[in-house]
């Protein structure tokens, strides 16, 4: 019997309207959770029921300084704390949140619609592994020496670089929080982080639990629209860097914000991936990636999902069957309930986007829905939508070149491994790519000519702490999740001549 499985659905949906109520018209700033200076509020809602649960502060100029403001002052006594004093406070911090993981996991799930049992508490577990490690490796933020010279003592030091302003989606947000504070303050710098307008409780929960163990004003978290509070903290003088993760439309316009004030971004955008299946691929092997690529777990809204499906003519059918089977067997319910595999859509934007892009589908010439293309039976409250593979589109279609974001995907046959290729790189993005195949030298082929940042052979996993994440192209700039990438962006290197010579 599952272990958690010991309270009813209503119950857990009463404890965690609780908690949202409780965290609404909240921020937290400068050591603890206070309300927002602004009285805007946006609402909140559950998309499971469409109802509001609450509502977070829409932050303005004030609540955007007032953070910073206490992000600038924490940062003097911050950056001079030792390094591994840091990554113990930041290990501590992390076993305090593994103490309300459960909590944390189930008010995500109230808020993003994603599934408890597959998504959200393996999302509180990444958060928490995520802490522990950069606070593990905070003592490895090393410079260089320069060969001896005669004379002089030639160095460089890694300095931090002051407020990082992060800005973060609403897909995972306990992951993408975790991918961005822990290495911007094991690296000695200080946060103020904004959530999506959809998904800030949880958020705000973890920062909230977080100043228990951090000094005040390290860690900070405002609530408020993308065009405003976003917008308004990248464009503080105070923020020395961006740190940002959602679409590559808005990641342009943060480039554009960095670019007056000449500041680095890390840029973690949108993905279109192809996932291929080649003839000699293993064919369980091959649908269960397919399978996991899809990532159900998210209802398909996970930038490195492999959307773009190709398989070989000669094992097509053989491979569908099985995706076919697999995805009918995925329980789909609500997102708190025990025995829910895959939760609902986000928001009606997101669910109605969705709709659009199946439409398109329908009025295409040539293309046929293999399964989905509607809700599922039984759900018809709350933004839930039956997974759905489209077959011949063209690569032309919008729907085989956007991103749409959702419990999509086409698949296509393929016989000859050039053209794929070529049809896998053509599109604007650059993030993730999959190859199933017995045939170790095209696999290489394969690695070495695509063009993403996360390339996997014979299976389909997802990021994980020490393996270095990101994309090319429209899918951004930057890395997360390594040493090296803490160290190449959330610091700058100071090179230092000392004369050593007695005259
Ligand atoms: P989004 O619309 O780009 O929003 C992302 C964040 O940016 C939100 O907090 C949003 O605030 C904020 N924002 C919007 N406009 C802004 C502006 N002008 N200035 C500053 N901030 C602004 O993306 P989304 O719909 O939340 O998330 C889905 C996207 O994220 C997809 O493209 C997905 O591929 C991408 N993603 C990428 C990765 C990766 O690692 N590469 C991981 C996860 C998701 P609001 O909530 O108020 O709009």
């Amino acid at each position: 019997m599952n272990a958690f499985a010991i309270d009813s659905l209503e119950a857990r949906i009463g404890a965690q309207t609780a908690e949202a109520r409780r965290l609404s018209g909240q921020i937290v700033c400068g050591g603890g959770l206070r309300k927002a200076l602004t009285t805007a509020q946006f609402d909140i809602e559950n998309p499971a029921t469409e109802e509001i649960i609450g509502s977070a502060p829409r932050c303005g100029i004030e609540d955007v300084n007032s953070a910073v403001d206490a992000a600038s002052l924490a940062f003097r006594s911050w950056s001079a704390t030792p390094a591994r004093e840091r990554g113990a406070l930041l290990m501590r911090a992390a076993d305090h949140l593994d103490g309300f993981r459960e909590d944390i996991a189930r008010l995500s799930s109230l808020e993003t619609g994603n599934a408890l049992p597959t998504q959200s508490r393996n999302e509180a577990g990444t958060m928490v592994d995520i802490l522990r490690y950069f606070g593990g490796l905070a003592g490895e933020i090393n410079g260089q020496t320069y060969p001896p010279d005669p004379g002089r003592l030639l160095y460089t030091r890694r300095e931090a670089l002051g407020v990082v302003g992060a800005i973060i989606p609403w897909n995972a947000p306990l992951m993408q929080l975790a991918s961005k504070i822990a290495p911007a303050l094991a690296a000695g710098n200080t946060v103020v982080l904004k959530p999506a307008e959809q998904a800030p409780l949880a958020v705000l929960r973890v920062f909230e639990l977080l100043q228990a163990v951090l000094p005040p004003g390290v860690a900070n978290a405002i609530t408020g629209l993308g065009e405003e509070a976003g917008r308004l903290l990248c464009q503080h003088p105070a923020v020395r860097k961006i740190s940002f993760t959602g679409s590559s439309a808005v990641g342009a316009m943060i480039m554009h914000y960095a670019a007056d004030k000449i500041v680095p971004v890390t840029a973690e955008l949108g993905g279109k991936n192809p996932n291929i299946v080649l003839a000699d691929a293993n064919i369980d092997r091959a649908a269960r990636g397919i399978l996991q690529g899809l990532r159900l777990q998210r209802q398909g809204q996970s930038c490195s999902a492999g959307t773009r499906i190709y398989i070989h003519d000669a094992i097509y059918d053989a491979v569908i069957e099985r995706v076919l089977a697999g995805i009918t067997s995925f329980r789909v319910g609500n997102p708190l309930d025990e025995a829910t595999q895959v939760g609902c859509i986000v928001s009606r934007k997101q669910f109605d986007r969705v709709e659009r892009y199946i439409e398109m589908a329908r009025q295409t010439p040539g293309a046929r829905i293999l399964c989905g293309g509607q809700r599922p039976e039984g759900l018809d409250k709350g933004y839930y939508y039956s997974t759905t593979l489209i077959e011949g589109v063209p690569a032309s279609s919008p729907v085989c070149r956007d991103e749409i974001f959702g419990p999509v995907a086409t698949v296509s046959r393929f016989t000859d491994f050039e053209t794929v290729l070529q049809e896998a790189n053509d599109t604007p993005y650059g993030l993730a790519a999959t190859i199933f195949t017995e045939n170790l030298p095209a696999a290489f082929d394969f690695v070495s000519r695509i063009d993403a940042g996360f390339v996997q052979v014979n299976q389909f996993a997802v990021a994980e702490a020490n393996i270095e994440y990101g994309g090319t192209k429209m899918s951004g700039m930057g890395r997360e999740l390594s040493l090296a990438s803490m160290v190449q962006h959330f610091t700058w290197s100071k090179t230092v001549i000392v004369n050593t010579s007695a005259a």
